[in-house]
């Protein structure tokens, strides 16, 4: 039955844009990330009406990214629709768009579909992107984790390595796969390092029969002289320790020359490795530079230090796509406090800008930073006080779970984190979308030399067989293959 005209306007009143705020400025916002919503959030009481776009549908949690990455957690226990968070503030229309390009003088965003938004205030909050230093050939052996298709590509590849070693013959092709790198010893690296040597030492040794899940090797490679270069060193040497506890090997001053499938090359050192994590360095979106005013090498948008782009004050850039300097002389560090405080600090300019009042630089108020190295294992540093181990990953919890967006998120993980740490399961494991006979194809290597085709308990391959040790079968030919080398029956 249709619904009745009077109902069916009711249901649409409670949804409709407010008409108030057609004459209202328009302020648009480029990105739904930790800056844009924060900011979009910030204009809520502003006499403004907001168009807030971005070029995915859903606002994703970066911290928790590595967790996707290495089964912890699903991808919907860290992301929210844009539209959901905001849907009951009546000034912001979400828009599903990318912008392609800036126009400051005709005061216009152009987007992808050849569609323009002209803007009395802008705030370009669009982030960063992973960074390869020139080489981005190596993007698709080393996949960065930048957002959720990446992070669920790079689960999928670390779940098919397990496959595929379960089923290889050839003891150096096993190690090979057994081998992953994680190349950048910042927070992100230290993290997923960690991350893999758990989800293989604790969580995967109990599913698999042959293979030795627990043998894996996770090497963290680091360019410059140490790891967690913006902590302090007694905290940086504690990580290293606990990543030694869980049998990571840290190499600080390796720097990756070339990789190529299965293998990560430091001069004249290959590093065998079947994964491959870039976490190396991020770069400002591509879309700064269409702004046309100065960038750093990183492509970060120098701005003013009220926030705004020089000679346009009423268009800013924040958070990971802005370069603004600390007291110290440094730029401010790519984090999602500074692109949070950034956002309110814009979004107050933009209030006190229409109410004709005058305008203050802004200052960052730094809270501490974290690093996660595992269950029970962390480093923090919060104000003065140095934290390691368990009292850090604490705080490293609580300060995870507070700053999720969404009641169900937080309910989720935190049960999801409380089963895990009960019982090491992960129960994202899923591998999905790739077609078995690709598996191979997808980790870049060739060919097997040898499937063991017997079913586990068939013969000298099955029941026998330790896991982790070289296996041996018998071949059609007389001879029998012992890790990957054929020899001739005596
Ligand atoms: C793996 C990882 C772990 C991290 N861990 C931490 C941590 O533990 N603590 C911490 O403080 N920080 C951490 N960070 C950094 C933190 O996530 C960033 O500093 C923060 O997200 C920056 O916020 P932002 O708003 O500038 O950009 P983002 O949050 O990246 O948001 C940018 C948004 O813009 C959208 N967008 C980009 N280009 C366009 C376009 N052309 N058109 C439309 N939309 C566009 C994107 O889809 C995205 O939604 C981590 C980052 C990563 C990648």
């Amino acid at each position: 039955m249709a619904p009745r005209p009077q109902a069916r306007h009711a249901a649409h009143a409670a949804h409709a844009p407010d008409d108030a705020n057609e004459d209202r400025p328009h302020v648009v916002v480029i990105g739904g990330g930790f800056g844009g919503l924060t900011a979009t959030q910030a204009l809520a009481k502003a006499p403004v009406r907001v168009t807030l776009l971005d070029r995915t549908n859903h606002h994703t949690f970066q911290p928790l990214l590595y967790q996707i990455a290495t089964a912890g957690l699903s991808p919907a226990d860290i992301a929210q629709p844009i539209r959901a968070i905001v849907h009951k503030q009546h000034n912001v229309s979400v828009l599903l768009a990318e912008a392609v390009k800036i126009d400051l003088d005709a005061r216009e965003v152009h987007l992808d579909d050849g569609a323009a938004l002209r803007w009395d205030f802008l705030i370009v909050a669009c982030g960063a992107e992973t960074s390869y230093f020139g080489h981005d050939e190596w993007q698709e052996v080393a996949p960065g984790l930048k957002s959720i298709p990446d992070a669920v590509a790079i689960r999928t590849r670390v779940l098919v390595a397990f496959e595929l070693a379960e089923r290889e013959e050839n003891a150096a092709m096993r190690e090979e796969l057994l081998s992953f790198v994680v190349i950048g010893g910042g927070p992100t690296g230290v993290e997923m390092a960690g991350a893999l040597a758990e989800l293989s030492k604790f969580v995967l040794d109990r599913d698999f029969r042959r293979i030795d899940p627990a043998a894996t090797k996770v090497r963290l490679l680091e360019a410059g002289p140490r790891i967690l270069p913006t902590f302090p060193d007694d905290l940086a040497a504690s990580a290293v320790t606990q990543l030694h506890e869980l049998g990571v090997e840290v190499r600080a001053g390796a720097r990756v020359t070339s990789i190529e499938p299965g293998r990560v090359h430091l001069g004249g050192e290959a590093l065998p490795a079947s994964v491959v994590v870039w976490a190396a360095g991020v770069r400002a979106q591509p879309l700064t530079a269409t702004l046309g005013v100065p960038v750093d090498k990183s492509g970060r948008v120098f701005i003013e230090p009220d926030l705004s782009v020089p000679g346009h004050p009423n268009a800013f850039v924040i958070g990971d796509a802005a370069h603004l300097d600390g007291p110290d002389g440094q730029p401010l560090p790519g984090v999602s406090p500074v692109a949070m405080q950034q956002a309110r600090w814009a979004a107050k300019i933009i209030r006190k800008t229409l109410a004709g009042e005058e305008r203050r630089p802004f200052h960052y108020v730094d809270k501490g930073s974290l690093a996660t190295i595992g269950r029970s294992r962390a480093i923090a540093m919060v104000d003065r006080m140095h934290l390691s181990g368990l009292v850090a990953w604490l705080v490293w919890l609580l300060v995870h779970i507070f700053y999720l967006i969404g009641f169900k998120n937080r309910i989720v993980v935190m049960i999801t984190w409380a089963w895990s740490y009960l019982t090491y399961g992960r129960g994202a494991r899923l591998v999905v979308g790739e077609p078995t006979g690709h598996m191979r194809e997808l980790l870049g290597m060739g060919p097997s030399q040898s499937i063991p085709a017997a079913p586990v308990g068939a013969g000298p391959t099955g029941a026998g067989s330790e896991p982790g040790h070289a296996m041996a079968h018998e071949a059609n030919d007389g001879t029998s293959q012992t890790d990957g080398k054929r020899r001739v029956q005596a």
